[in-house]
């Protein structure tokens, strides 16, 4: 075809949003940036508004990339919830304060910040681990998608083509609701499609230069009206909810009291509204404006409208904005909805509000977006790296569907009640009782702080037989009893269980917690998961008990002699670091002054793995890592971490979790079932032969940041 270039890349993501870029960030630190492109339609002009609510868990994994601390420090926290409801005479009145995040959950609480500077950071992070080869391509529209199902099982084919044109600058600038105020249609997942006309239904468009692009996977993170999900002819399943929402973010003039704090507030005849302060003196107001069904356009809202509907809702409080202090505004209808399929042939993914809709209102929404694709994206690297074979793939939709409809169930439970009028009395049956809104709340905090996420059993995650399946329901976790797993890849082997680890808090399935531990080499202390940095490699920890006992000691020398001699050389290349697949930690609980780091078998502190760092001249220098053997002791500054006694391990025999790239627990056994491990890693880790070398490879921290 005239004038269409062809080229090819590994990877291709659409759209350049919270999930869009987390894959990039995801696929740059592993190496991959130069054989990876990542378009959005969009131009770059407009960064306001949006996601602010960032949870616990996308804390910890922005923080695995080095990215939390930053993020943290620019963020408002938010530490107290505030419920408002009318008294007996009618009047608004506080009737209740919880802790926003669930004391103890999390090293992080749940925080406040533009999503504008998330993305900001992350676009960052792309350009230095890919050392600035990868970049979010703007104004780059895809119309065609086609797979060659003939390639679909070859490793090496690239049977994606997607067709993509370049937008002119007018068509790459999303429309405004209003003139003056930056609002909300720009870039909401809640607005409707802003495609340029004739391109959305993959009718080539005349204009603009045009290239065809071959990639070896897609993925798709382009939004609620998402066209890779068209394409893969995935459909939406749920409903639309009738109410109309308006946002203001706005440094308000009030006599409210709680005004930075968050509050939900349910008045007697007028609505409800939700409070979150933010960075900068800013503070958002999510207000119930009208029901659709009322004869109002969503287009026809303005923010003085949603101004004077707030007042209502606060009164007898003043409400007012002063000239210039309103930063953003947006109205919406809710949908909650969940796409039938995640996938197409394992090659094509959507992820993200491309998956799932829902209301703003539990913060949700990026953080589960971000989660999808930090899930997807190393599976995917690993198999384009050569490390892991295609039938990895299938978990990404099987772990991920399920937490896509416990959102709903969630948000749908939590928007009702934060919708609904509250109840008069015991017996107005129509009512919404506020006592159950605080208990949903509660309830749904765990769930809300991304922490409940437990992956079902799979070729990566060995759960004891007959574990149960914890999900939500109504924003409760809830046992399910079995789930039948998918037919392939489950691990059917009950030798391979978390029964013979015994009696631990360490929950197969759930993300690997922190705590407090000692670098034996330098005395600092260190949070344990700030080793467990994203990298796209397999971690063993070992708590090897205490080593002063003979047993212990014995156990640990058989582990080492099986890391060196068996383990490790079936799965990594010989000419990488030894601990490039799997990176084994080591917590003692032997007192640090009771013996040497060289007490330790040598493959626990491998001096043949070395730290890559280049010199000048380009050589590398090479030296051995003191940085894996960590001890669970008391230390000068910052107390004891109590290690052995958070995680619930035994001192008196070691305890090994395998623990996935994305921070999951995979495997959990005693110590002495080493041998284990090679029956595990050999259901979905390939020989070296197979691995694929890249241009770009892993660059260690010898520091965490
Ligand atoms: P998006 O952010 O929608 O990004 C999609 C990207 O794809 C865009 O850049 C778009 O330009 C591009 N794109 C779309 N179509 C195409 C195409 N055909 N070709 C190329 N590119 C395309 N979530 C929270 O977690 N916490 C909150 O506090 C929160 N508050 C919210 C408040 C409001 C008012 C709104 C509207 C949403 C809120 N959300 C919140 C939800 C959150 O914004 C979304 O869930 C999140 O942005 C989804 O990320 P995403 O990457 O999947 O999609």
């Amino acid at each position: 075809v005239n004038g269409i270039k062809d080229s090819y890349c590994d990877v291709l993501i659409i759209g350049a949003g919270p999930a869009g870029l987390m894959a990039a960030n995801w696929l740059a630190v592993q190496g991959l940036g130069p054989s990876v492109r990542i378009i959005d339609k969009r131009n770059d002009k407009i960064f306001n508004g949006q996601a602010d609510g960032l949870q616990c868990r996308s804390l910890e994994i922005l923080h695995s990339f080095g990215l939390g601390e930053d993020i943290w420090r620019q963020s408002n926290r938010m530490i107290e919830m505030r419920f408002w409801n009318p008294g007996p005479d009618g009047k608004l009145q506080r009737t209740g304060r919880k802790p926003d995040t669930i004391p103890g959950i999390s090293r992080w609480q749940q925080c406040v910040l533009h999503q504008g500077r998330i993305e900001k950071a992350f676009l960052d992070s792309i350009a230095k681990h890919s050392r600035g080869k990868l970049s979010v391509e703007r104004g780059i529209l895809p119309e065609t998608l086609a797979v060659d199902e003939a390639g679909i099982d070859d490793a090496k084919a690239y049977p994606v083509t997607v067709e993509v044109r370049k937008l002119s600058e007018e068509e790459a600038t999303p429309t405004q609701m209003g003139k003056s105020v930056p609002n909300g249609p720009f870039r909401s997942s809640l607005a409707p499609d802003d495609t340029p006309a004739g391109a959305s239904n993959g009718a080539p468009s005349a204009s603009g230069p045009r290239e065809r692009i071959h990639a070896k996977y897609v993925i798709g993170c382009d939004g609620a009206h998402s066209w890779t999900r068209r394409q893969m002819g995935s459909k939406m399943e749920g409903d639309q909810t009738s109410f109309i929402w308006g946002v203001l973010d706005a440094i308000p003039i009030t006599d409210f009291p709680d005004v930075r704090n968050r509050c939900a507030i349910h008045s007697a005849e007028s609505g409800s509204m939700m409070i979150i302060p933010r960075e900068d003196g800013l503070v958002r107001f999510y207000i119930q404006v009208s029901e659709l069904n009322k004869g109002v356009d969503r287009y026809s809202i303005t923010p003085e409208m949603i101004l004077k509907t707030a007042k209502a809702i606060i009164a007898p409080y003043t409400l007012d904005i002063g000239e210039g202090d309103l930063d953003w505004w947006t109205a919406y209808v809710i949908g909650q909805r969940t796409a039938d399929k995640f996938s197409l042939h394992d090659r094509v993914f959507i992820a993200g509000d491309a998956c799932h809709t829902h209301s703003p209102k539990a913060g949700q929404g990026m953080n589960t977006s971000m989660q999808d694709t930090y899930n997807l994206t190393w599976k995917i690297a690993s198999v384009v790296k050569g490390i892991s074979p295609r039938s990895i793939l299938p978990t990404y939709e099987m772990e991920r569907k399920q937490i896509a409809q416990d959102l709903i169930t969630f948000d749908h439970k939590f928007s009702r009640l934060f919708s609904g009028k509250p109840a008069k009395d015991e017996a107005d049956a129509a009512g919404i009782s506020m006592s159950e809104f605080q208990k949903a709340f509660e309830q749904g905090n765990r769930f809300a702080s991304g922490l409940s996420v437990d992956y079902q059993r799979s070729l990566l995650t060995v759960k004891p037989k007959g574990a149960p399946q914890s999900t939500v329901e109504g924003g409760t976790a809830v046992a399910h009893g079995e789930v039948a797993g998918p037919a392939e890849g489950v691990v059917s082997d009950a030798s391979l269980s978390a029964e013979s680890a015994g009696e631990t808090r360490i929950e197969v399935g759930k993300r690997f917690n922190t705590a407090q531990v000692i670098c034996h080499a330098t005395v600092l202390p260190y949070e344990l998961a700030d080793w467990i940095v994203s990298d796209g490699r397999w971690r063993v920890v070992y708590f090897c008990g205490d080593i002063r006992d003979a047993a212990c000691k014995n156990e640990m020398q058989q582990f080492g002699d099986y890391l060196a001699s068996r383990l490790v050389p079936r799965f990594t290349p010989q000419d990488q670091d030894f601990d490039s697949v799997i990176e084994v930690l080591t917590v003692s609980a032997t007192p640090r002054v009771e013996n040497e780091m060289q007490d330790y078998h040598p493959a626990l502190r491998p001096s043949t793995s070395h730290h890559h760092r280049p010199t000048p001249d380009g050589s590398y220098n090479v030296s051995p890592d003191y940085h894996k053997i960590f001890v669970d002791d008391e230390t000068y500054h910052q107390g004891h971490g109590r290690a052995y006694e958070k995680y619930g391990v035994r001192t008196d025999r070691g305890t090994v979790v395998v623990i996935r790239p994305d921070g999951y627990v995979s495997l959990l056994v005693e110590a002495k079932e080493y041998a284990q491990l090679g029956d595990f890693f050999g259901k979905f880790l390939l020989p070296p032969g197979e691995h694929v070398t890249h241009q770009h490879t892993r660059k260690k921290r010898t520091t965490p940041k």
